[in-house]
């Protein structure tokens, strides 16, 4: 066979024989999405952690110098009589290779982690370890002890680089053995797949589950698209979907009339005349919005390995919010607050909010994210409880209302803001703002400003777009309840 088999291919092959095809032969068609991107770089943050924390000492299994070399070594390291703890330890029985994250041998007895970034152990896990158990056996290495390592999300790092508590240890020993029996099927199948010529697959589910697959974007090219499918009906349950399915129809345009109630008959009717809804009930509750209003969008992130003392992993700390501010007059100025020092940005990022947010009129965001960072904010900084009340109290999510009353066919059935934007206001657009257009660019262009390898020059071309995309939020607010809000639109 010219091909070697992985613990991952053995991955993809259950979840796509097309995936493992692919991988194999047409390799130039890969384009992992950018979350597949910023989850690979958390993997790896991660798992540089875990062997400082739970298997200190290690020696790193090197893989420049090929598959073959990278064998022998833990070969020869694992046949010695020595305890030895390894990192990356490279297997192989047959034409399927396996890398164990962290490997310790203590008197022959051989304990293997696996170490993953999430916060609880999902199903594939299993599956995961139960190949790496059983290519290990057959490679003459059976783990006495395989265990996966996951975040402990109710870690609170203290500082000092202290994570010992940062990982849950779970032994999968006895949980993968069956499944583990059933690695050989599975190899043999997916040598098979490869020997073979290219799987007739269709695209569906399995094409994000359980992994964003990374053909996505070649498999679904020539998929014919509907313009508008009946799963994305805003409201239509999903029984009536089902049904109508069967009946034969895809399209929501082509519904017969009859068949829905008022509210969706209306909806269904704006399908085809393209018009968008905006009943007097939407405008009224926009338009008795009392002035001065404050429009509001905070962008944070989130470290997997905490940074800053007294933080969870995964904890969505605040480091930059946007705030427009409109008068009687419609007059609107516009404030901002932007933290790059690296250092924690909570604590300024909260006295700058209550002080510019006044004491009175709506404070106006797009979700129920900013509720949730402002009581987190409460918890940190009993201080500033009384004020960080005073402006939760305050908010109106904008969001409910438009969800709830607006209609415009060509939302696809998500009331993102950045859907609705374009519907309302076709001339401004996230897609004209430089390098940063979602929240996921926002979080990575943040990791870099505070690298201190990332040059003084790139920090304020980011800096600069950072600004900008919190801005067009808050901005975006504005635009939308002004239009929303108009007698004769
Ligand atoms: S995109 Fe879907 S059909 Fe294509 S290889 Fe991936 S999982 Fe299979």
């Amino acid at each position: 066979m010219k091909w070697t088999l992985s613990k991952s291919r053995i991955l993809s092959f259950l979840q796509c024989s097309k995936r493992l095809y692919l991988e194999v032969h047409h390799r130039n068609l890969i384009k992992y999405s950018s979350h597949s991107e910023a989850a690979f770089r958390i993997g790896d943050e991660v798992g540089e952690t875990a062997r400082k924390v739970l298997m200190p000492g290690g020696i790193l299994i090197e893989y420049d110098r090929g598959l073959r070399k990278a064998v022998e070594t833990t070969n020869n390291f694992l046949n010695d009589l020595f305890d030895i703890t390894l990192y990356e330890a490279t297997l192989q029985t047959h034409n399927t290779q396996i890398r164990a994250d962290l490997l310790n041998k203590d008197k022959d007895c051989i304990h293997v982690v696996e170490v993953k970034s999430s916060t609880g152990i999902k199903e594939i896990y299993l599956v995961d370890s139960a190949i790496q158990y059983s290519v290990m056996a057959g490679a003459g290495f059976t783990p006495a002890k395989i265990s996966l390592a996951h975040i402990n999300n109710k870690f609170v790092y203290q500082g000092d680089s202290n994570y010992n508590d940062l990982f849950k240890v779970v032994d999968l020993t006895s949980e993968i053995s069956e499944r583990a029996e059933q690695v050989p099927d599975w190899i043999e199948a997916a040598n098979k797949t490869i020997a073979g010529d290219l799987p007739r697959i269709e695209v569906g589910e399995h094409c994000t589950k359980p992994y964003s697959c990374p053909f996505i974007k070649h498999c679904w090219k020539d998929i014919p698209v509907i313009e508008y499918p009946i799963t994305k009906f805003p409201g239509l349950k999903k029984s009536k979907v089902t049904e109508l399915i069967k009946i034969g129809y895809e399209d929501i345009r082509d519904i017969p009339d009859g068949l829905l109630g008022d509210t969706l008959q209306t909806r269904l009717n704006a399908y085809r005349t393209g018009k968008k809804l905006i009943p007097d009930e939407l405008r009224n509750k926009l338009a008795q919005l009392k002035f001065p209003r404050y429009y509001l969008d905070f962008e944070t992130i989130g470290f997997a390995v905490p940074k800053w003392s007294g933080t969870r992993p995964y904890e969505q700390l605040p480091f930059q919010w946007s705030c427009h501010v409109e008068d009687k007059s419609m007059a609107v100025s516009h404030t901002g607050f932007l933290d790059t020092s690296g250092n924690p940005p909570m604590q300024l990022f909260s006295e700058a909010l209550i002080n510019v947010l006044g004491d009175s009129g709506p404070i106006i965001v797009y979700s129920t994210f900013e509720k949730t960072v402002l009581r987190n904010l409460q918890e940190r900084y009993p201080e500033y409880r009384e004020s960080l009340q005073s402006i939760i109290d305050r908010l109106f999510d904008l969001f409910q209302p438009i969800k709830t009353h607006y209609f415009h066919r060509d939302l696809q059935g998500s009331y993102s803001i950045k859907n609705v934007l374009p519907t309302v206001v076709p001339d401004l657009k996230y897609s004209d703002l430089p390098d940063v257009k979602d929240g996921m660019m926002a979080q990575q262009a943040y990791l870099e400003i505070i690298n201190v390898k990332t040059t003084q020059e790139r920090k304020r071309s980011l800096t600069n777009s950072l600004s900008k995309y919190c801005e067009m939020d808050t901005f975006a607010m504005v635009k939308l309840i002004q239009n929303l809000s108009k007698k004769n639109e």
